[in-house]
């Protein structure tokens, strides 16, 4: 057989499973924010320009908050107010998260 590995080897052991990616779990929130209708802002991100989504305050004036692209895993600020005009500030260019 295989020497060496113990016999109660397992690859993908129980509560080890793999992250979601940024990218799944952004078209997750999507998902879930269509499902309940929460109007959503649309804004380039500003490092790779794809298209994103946030959400619209309903409660403040302005909300921001930090976020990461899911594609290009740029990290920046969105500042977003009550009629849908989004900000991004970027942060330091070359910083990426770990996805
Ligand atoms: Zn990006």
């Amino acid at each position: 057989m295989y020497g060496g590995l113990p016999n109660n080897y397992n690859p993908r052991p129980e509560g080890h499973m793999k992250e979601p990616t940024f990218l799944e779990r952004y078209l997750a929130w999507l998902k879930r924010m269509d499902d309940i209708r929460r109007p959503l802002a649309s804004f380039p991100c500003p490092h790779c320009s794809i298209k994103l989504k946030t959400i619209i305050p309903d409660r403040v004036d302005i909300h921001d908050s930090a976020k990461v692209c899911p594609f290009c895993l740029a990290q920046f600020t969105c500042i977003t107010n009550k009629s849908g005009e989004v900000n991004t500030i970027l942060h330091h260019e070359g910083e990426k998260a770990e996805a």
